[in-house]
């Protein structure tokens, strides 16, 4: 186990997904949520706080809201996904304008690929990862065993 390349985590048939959208971005997730929502309402929802609570506006939904990206609500998600409590990702993003907090978001998304998270930074992307055969059914997602690598660094420094 210590000695495998990379470790496998299941991403379980009941998900936890994490909505956020960028203030251009906002209607089109809370519409794409709308549509989306007889098959959301089985998995555990969460979100920035802001668009959580548009979200919970629009469809009833339950979101459990964190808090406002650009006050760290992306880097909360960053740390949910770590500890391993979320393990999906909708993020429309918007590639026109420049962010405060841009950092938070290109930390957000390095951390879903660390953690070989799903995902969807478009409509198209969150389309075709929703009607995935992977929503009925539990999913092996493969991380690095840094284990293995601390191993290695603490001979080099030793
Ligand atoms: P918000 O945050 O949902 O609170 O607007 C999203 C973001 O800007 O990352």
């Amino acid at each position: 186990m210590l000695q495998d390349e990379y470790i496998e985590f299941a991403i379980p048939k009941q998900k936890h997904i994490a909505l956020i959208a960028h203030d251009t971005k906002k209607h089109e997730l809370v519409e794409w949520v709308e549509k989306n929502k007889e098959i959301l309402k089985s998995h555990f929802l969460c979100g920035t706080g802001t668009t959580a609570r548009l979200i919970v506006d629009r469809t009833a939904l339950p979101v459990k809201a964190y808090n406002s990206g650009p006050l760290g609500g992306d880097q909360q998600i960053g740390s949910r996904i770590v500890e391993g409590n979320i393990d999906f990702v909708v993020f429309f993003w918007d590639p026109l304008a420049s962010q405060p907090h841009d950092p938070d978001v290109k930390a957000l998304l390095r951390i879903c690929a660390v953690y070989d998270i799903p995902v969807a930074n478009n409509r198209a992307t969150a389309d075709f990862l929703i009607t995935s055969k992977f929503m009925n059914e539990e999913y092996e997602r493969k991380v690095l065993n840094y284990n293995k690598v601390i191993q290695g660094r603490l001979e080099e420094f030793r």
